[in-house]
């Protein structure tokens, strides 16, 4: 199966070569960012401050973003019940009666 990127400097979805070069390009595709300049650079920076290898963060942006490992479930807990009106203006609120 082929891997989906994602950039960590744009946060872009992409979907590489699985040779990982981009021939008409000349270019290598890497696992961490899309083929924009200063995505690479931002990027090449967070790799050396992260102190990870690249591949590590690409698969641990992969996992945040929910490309790869379990799929991601809505929560259950989740507070604002949907279709219930927010609570009322305590006072000052508008009214008919004024
Ligand atoms: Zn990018």
């Amino acid at each position: 199966m082929r891997s989906i990127y994602v950039c960590i400097g744009c946060a872009a979805i992409y979907l590489p070569p699985e040779s990982m070069t981009y021939p008409t390009l000349g270019l290598a595709a890497s696992p961490t960012h899309c083929t924009d300049p200063s995505c690479a650079a931002a990027v090449r920076e967070a790799v050396v401050m992260s102190g990870l290898p690249e591949e590590k963060l690409g698969e641990l942006a992969r996992r945040a973003v929910g490309l790869e490992g379990e799929p991601r479930r809505p929560r259950l807990n989740h507070r604002a019940a949907r279709g219930r009106r927010a609570a009322a203006a305590p006072a000052g609120g508008r009214s008919k009666l004024r």
